[in-house]
Formats: C-alpha cells, structure tokens, sequence
C-alpha cells in the first residue's frame, strides 16, 4: 500500500505547482505540512473502508481509482502555527485556510476549500480539466 508524503511522487506538472506553492507560503511565513500525495488503489480502498466495514469515521467517498489523489494530481496539507497543525475554519483559523487558499489557487492550483459538495479545505489538485473518468480510460497530463 502506497499512501505518500512525497510531492515527488506527485504527476510533474503538479509536483511543480505544488513546489511553487510550498515556496509562496514559506516566502509569506506560513509552514505547512503534507499530509498526502499520491495514494495507490490499494491505499485508497483502506481509506473507503474506514467508518464502513472497518472501526473510524468516514473520510472520503472515494474508492480505489476514484480520487484525484490515485492519479497523481492531488495533494493534502495543513498550516502549522507553532508548529501545530490549525484544523479549524473560523476566526484567525479561517483567514489563514483563505489565505493558504489563495496562494495555492495563485499557483495554478483548484482547492477544495471552494467546492460547495466536499469542501475539504487541505485538499488541493491540478486535473487540466480531466475528470476522474477520463484518468480511469487511460488519459493523462
Ligand atoms: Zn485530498
């Protein structure tokens, strides 16, 4: 099972943009951490299974090919402030998600902090407009 860090093992034009990303918010004093990359099948199936068939809560709908993450084009982070990751969404919490979200959109980046279904503010992807359909036939960057 493959669930990576790495934004090496991301798809290299995204990999780039994530880089570019990282730098910007390093540049405006903001530390991130990457929570997730890319995330085989296998991994992505685990996940699913989470608050299913298996003891959690549920964390995604996605099964096994069915997230941006399975084909390389999606990352997850969290903002640290004192080195802590920063969860929540309103008052200082929420101007720095929005700021972090605007840096990354900046770069090029869709974030998920926008999206009115599954808004999941750590979740950022570069699809060049492939769905998760055109992945699963074969199509790439
Ligand atoms: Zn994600």
């Amino acid at each position: 099972m493959i669930n990576s860090r790495d934004i090496a093992a991301l798809h290299p034009v995204v990999a780039a943009r994530a880089r570019a990303f990282l730098t910007r918010c390093e540049g405006e004093g903001i530390e991130l951490l990457v929570t997730s990359t890319y995330r085989d099948h296998e991994s992505q199936n685990a996940l699913y299974a989470q608050g299913r068939t298996r003891p959690g809560k549920k964390v995604t709908n996605a099964r096994g090919g069915q997230s941006f993450h399975n084909w390389r084009v999606a990352f997850d982070m969290v903002p640290l402030r004192h080195g802590k990751p920063v969860w929540g969404t309103t008052g200082e919490d929420g101007r720095l998600w929005q700021r972090v979200g605007a840096i990354g959109k900046a770069q090029g980046l869709e974030w998920a902090g926008d999206w009115r279904r599954f808004r999941e503010y750590p979740h950022f992807q570069y699809s060049g407009g492939l769905s998760i359909a055109d992945f699963q036939a074969g199509r790439s960057l």
